[in-house]
């Protein structure tokens, strides 16, 4: 009979499928633990496992670790935690390493079909002999080896009998096929590195192409959800399954999440890890989770994006102020306001008296009451915004410049700006101005408030204000829209991407505010450290999300 084409065994297997699941829907996340995660893989979480509670079925955290090259525990941590910040809970945690030898076993049995080879050529070879992707490709002198051959070539290989690149077993499928996936993709290669979890034990790894499709099998998946990239590798996937009479998945493919102005693929973002272009993997300009994380981004802007993405079946680039507004619109109704002034500069009130007060009592966010409120008082002596005031405004220019008004935002009346001084280097160091009675600089036009912008002040006394060692602002990492594109994404680089200001202040409610939200991170993180307790390998650091968080809010 032709593979997977056996009535009976197909039945078999689906029996057996059905009893295993309960008729459930049964997904998997499978990262490979190689990097930390980013928003692209936020998109698959959020599919694999929304897919999945939607129909009350079950979806494995599963590490794809079949590749002892590139693992490290600090990612399988991550990962894990990454998955519950965004608010999905694993029904199994699996790992491919896990059915390393049946694995091994299933392999040996397509040995034994005559439906795997071992082959000796090179990479260079190997690819000729696929055409280099275009083509037709010839078979390799490798590919009609005797069967008995090829299961002691394979039993030699897992002796460690051959050194790196000396040998790998290939599936035998079809070089007639228009299909590169199957010329004979390999299955099993010769490493060396020891494993993360079973150390030296093994000398032969599975490729993504053969574990996938067979751990799959193994979880019995109802729905092997995967990204666009791999529609032809379900050929393939279809056909191992088959060859072995194992139960065969289905798969679907949606599309890739592309982001404008970035780039999500893990081996580039470690090149910028590495190369020093960013303050390491949470740096707040890139978009790996811990990154999103650290800059404030709540776990609900990420799945609002998600879902407005929707899933669909085209590849397309998402412009960034998609997901800026799904931010945005998660925030507006959470955050508290507070004043900040960036880059202070005396401003002085020159017609109240020195102890003139007006306190003003702030919503600490416009639209929702019951955020509660601070109170601030104006004083003559006041800090505003170096950015808010200039000397020859530009046309556009609305905020403070001489002779012209601007609203102390909550204050009673606009001020005029009198005058001002500068240091020799021509930098202002001191505003001089005038309160106004409510009517106009001449005393002719009421100010209507609207007419006014409002800027932020803070106090110039010690109860007044907070100075804040550093804060960062983050600009885009890259000039272009479209770093993924380029051959040379670091002449790309926007050197300008990082700004720190010293000496910012903000307003004394910061103290209170960012207590509470210390609070409540510790209890977060408290709870993940107790969820996390059962995971082997698990090292959450209390310490670093009470700093991320606070670095962010
Ligand atoms: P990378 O190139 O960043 O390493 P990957 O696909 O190799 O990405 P995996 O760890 O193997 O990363 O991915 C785990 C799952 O996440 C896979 O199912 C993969 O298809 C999905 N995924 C990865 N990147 C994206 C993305 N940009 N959009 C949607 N899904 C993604
Ligand atoms: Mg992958
Ligand atoms: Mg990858």
């Amino acid at each position: 009979h032709a593979p997977g084409e056996n009535p009976q065994i197909n039945e078999e297997n689906k029996r057996r499928h059905l009893e295993a699941t309960g008729k459930r829907v049964m997904t998997r996340f499978p990262p490979e633990p190689n990097g930390y995660l980013h928003i692209g893989h936020a998109k698959a979480i959020t599919i694999d496992f929304g897919y999945a509670k939607h129909h009350n079925g079950c979806c494995y955290l599963r590490f794809d670790d079949t590749n002892p090259d590139a693992e490290e525990g600090v990612y399988f941590d991550s990962i894990l935690e990454m998955v519950r910040w965004l608010g999905f809970e694993p029904w199994k945690i699996t790992y491919s390493s896990d059915n390393f030898q049946k694995l091994y076993d299933f392999a040996m049995e397509l040995t034994k079909r005559g439906k795997a080879f071992v082959c000796h050529c090179d990479k260079e070879t190997m690819q000729a002999a696929k055409g280099n992707g275009r083509g037709t490709p010839t078979a390799c002198i490798h590919r009609d080896r005797p069967i008995e051959e090829n299961v002691r070539e394979f039993e030699r290989m897992k002796n460690g009998d051959y050194p790196e690149k000396a040998a790998a077993l290939r599936m035998k499928i079809d070089l007639s096929s228009g299909n590169p996936y199957m010329w004979d993709p390999v299955c099993y290669r010769v490493k060396t590195t020891p494993h993360h979890r079973t150390g030296d034990k093994w000398k032969i790894y599975p490729a993504y192409d053969f574990a996938h499709p067979l751990c799959d099998s193994l979880e019995n998946i109802t729905h092997s959800l995967c990204t666009l990239e791999f529609v032809e590798a379900r050929q393939s996937y279809e056909w191992l399954c088959d060859a072995l009479e194992v139960y065969k998945p289905r798969q679907y493919e949606t599309a890739r999440l592309q982001l404008n102005g970035t780039f999500l693929s893990k081996r580039k973002i470690r090149a910028l890890v590495e190369g020093g272009y960013v303050r390491g993997w949470d740096d707040p300009r890139l978009f790996t989770l811990i990154a999103l994380r650290r800059r404030g981004i709540p776990p609900a802007a990420m799945l609002r994006f998600v879902e407005e993405l929707g899933v669909s079946t085209s590849d397309s680039e998402i412009k960034l102020q998609r997901f800026e507004s799904a931010i945005r619109q998660t925030l507006e109704l959470t955050v508290p306001r507070l004043f900040v002034v960036l880059e202070p500069v005396k401003l002085v009130i020159e017609n109240v008296a020195e102890d003139w007060s007006h306190t003003v009592e702030k919503p600490l966010h416009p639209k929702i009451p019951e955020m509660g409120k601070a109170q601030l008082t104006m004083r003559k002596h006041m800090f505003i915004d170096k950015d808010d005031f200039r000397i020859t405004p530009p046309a556009e220019f609305s905020r403070l410049s001489p002779g012209k008004s601007v609203m102390l935002m909550g204050g009673p009346c606009p001020v005029t700006c009198t005058g001002y001084e500068t240091d020799d280097a021509g930098n202002v160091t001191s505003i001089r101005c005038a309160l106004e009675n409510g009517t106009g600089p001449n005393g002719d036009k009421k100010f209507k408030s609207k007419d006014t912008v409002a800027i932020h002040w803070l106090p110039d006394t010690p109860e007044g204000k907070v100075e804040l060692d550093e804060v960062r602002f983050f600009e885009p990492l890259f000039k272009s829209d479209n770093p993924a594109k380029l051959e040379n994404y670091t002449d790309d680089i926007n050197p300008d991407s990082l700004k720190v200001y010293t000496g910012a202040l903000i307003e004394p409610a910061f103290f209170s505010l960012s207590r509470s939200l210390i609070k409540q991170a510790k209890d977060e993180a408290e709870k993940r450290t107790k969820a996390a307790a059962t995971f082997s390998s698990s090292n959450v650091d209390a310490k670093a999300d009470v700093k991320v968080e606070m670095g962010t809010n």
